[in-house]
């Protein structure tokens, strides 16, 4: 059975290329009947935080992200880590290191001055720990091969070789007993079942020397007649870039998901199938829903080059999923946005009409705030322009007439103002024009005899007298 799981490192909340891998790793997963885990990597104490932890769920909560078990939290098994590093040492797999700071500060500066890669020397793999002195502190370091080159059929970057001497025999268990992070990823992902690997490439060089722990741990295994420790599958998706190519940044949108739901308005769907097509392709169709999405998925349409990042594409996705949202649920979202002015029943039957072309919440939230103004109404500058000339008089004709009116529906009242017009020898502009700006203070709204009908009779009425000369 498939099983894939998203292992945020919870230093900052949940951005846009986060996201997209806990998306591949949930889709991959549902698309093969599997299950998906969610792993917190809080390690790193200092800089792990609570409120990252929260944002984090919540945003994945947001996306509609739903996990097969709880979360792992991976501070919470240092201790299984640390077993993981003795059986290691205990077969020979790892070894101890007796090497001091300032002894490795000096080698550094050694490879440095000679322009050599930095890197551990091996100088304690074969020496025998009892040269050590006495209760000398040490760190236990794995035993990587030395020869020969390892390779990982990558599912998004194919064939991958790196050869073996460019790894590092690198610390697993630090001196104070604590597990670093390459073998924390390792054990947990190995603990919790986990088939696939699918993560950013800024991950692939982890993968060769993640897995001489799993090959270590796998010929242990197989010694005991425990069960064995297979090669995950990896895939290493490319990093989301910002529009200009360069590496995203604050500047391009690498901020929270929050950020998007928040100060962008966009709907959790919208992002959901922008982060989908942003690297995974099916053809040239941009709007694919979330069970579309499970079935069509694969890694096959994972694209190998960097995926760049265009809110202007995700505002018509997201112009397009307002058209399809549930006008009552569009209705809070937004009145939230309004705060106590707001009245639900009214925006959720105004809805039709206020999202017709707008690519993002607050564009409905702009669109939707003359409903609940208090008069005298505040009048754009613009606004206050189609009030010159004859626009009040004509408006005083224009409150007479559908004062008359007594069937207050767009259909009458369109015809009562276009007999108006007609009277009066006016273009239907003449007249919509200065009605607009006296029933909404502004110059783009929704069609007039909408507004009318929202609006209700009494109020437009008295938001057209104010106005009229
Ligand atoms: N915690 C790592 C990160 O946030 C991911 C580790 C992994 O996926 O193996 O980048």
């Amino acid at each position: 059975q498939v099983v894939t799981r998203f292992a945020p490192s919870p230093t900052g909340f949940l951005h846009i290329g986060g996201a997209r891998t806990a998306l591949f790793n949930w889709l991959y997963a549902r698309h093969h009947g599997g299950r998906t885990l969610l792993r917190i990597e809080d390690t790193d104490r200092k800089r792990s935080t609570q409120e990252a932890i929260d944002a984090i769920i919540e945003g994945l909560d947001w996306l509609g992200l739903d996990y097969d078990a709880p979360p792992l939290f991976q501070s919470d098994r240092a201790e299984r880590h640390a077993e993981v590093a003795w059986q290691l040492l205990d077969a020979g797999h790892a070894y101890k290191c007796f090497a001091t700071t300032e002894e490795l500060e000096s080698m550094r500066a050694e490879q440095r001055a000679l322009k050599k890669p930095l890197r551990y020397d091996g100088r304690w793999r074969d020496r025998d720990p009892s040269e050590a002195p006495e209760g000398a502190p040490f760190t236990i370091r794995l035993k990587t091969p030395n020869e020969g080159e390892i390779t990982i059929h990558d599912r998004v970057q194919g064939t991958v070789t790196v050869r073996n001497e460019e790894i590092d025999d690198y610390i697993i268990l630090r001196a104070d007993g604590t597990p670093t992070y390459m073998l924390a990823v390792v054990v947990d992902d190995h603990d919790m079942g986990v088939t696939h690997v699918i993560r950013g490439d800024d991950h692939l060089n982890n993968a060769f020397r993640q897995l001489p722990i799993i090959r270590a741990m796998n010929a242990i295994a197989k010694d005991t007649g425990e069960a064995g420790w297979p090669d995950p599958v990896y895939a290493h998706t490319p990093l989301i870039h910002g529009s200009d190519g360069a590496k995203l940044s604050k500047r391009h949108g690498a901020l929270g998901v929050e950020a998007y739901r928040d100060e962008f308005g966009i709907l959790p769907e919208a992002l959901f199938n922008y982060l989908l097509r942003l690297g995974w392709g099916h053809g040239d169709r941009e709007e694919i829903t979330r069970a579309e999405a499970v079935e069509l998925f694969d890694l096959d349409g994972v694209g190998k080059s960097p995926s760049r990042f265009d809110m202007k594409k995700l505002e018509n996705l997201n112009g397009h999923y307002l058209r399809e949202a549930d006008d009552t649920r569009l209705a809070a979202l937004v009145a939230a946005r309004i705060g106590d002015a707001a009245d639900e029943g009214l925006l959720a039957r105004a809805m039709p009409v206020l999202k017709v072309r707008a690519k993002n919440l607050n564009e409905v939230t702009e669109g939707a705030t003359f409903l609940f103004a208090k008069r005298p109404l505040e009048m754009t500058e613009k606004a206050a322009q189609l009030l010159d000339g004859d626009a009040r008089t004509t408006l005083r004709k224009i409150c007479d007439r559908l004062g008359a009116e007594n069937d207050w529906t767009s259909e009458a009242l369109e015809a009562t103002t276009k007999s108006l017009a007609e009277d009066l020898g006016l273009g239907l502009g003449k007249l919509a024009q200065p009605m607009r700006a006296a029933l909404t203070g502004t110059t783009t709204s929704p069609g007039i005899f909408d507004v009318l009908v929202l609006l209700g009779r009494d109020e437009a009425l008295a938001r057209l007298e104010a106005q009229a000369a």
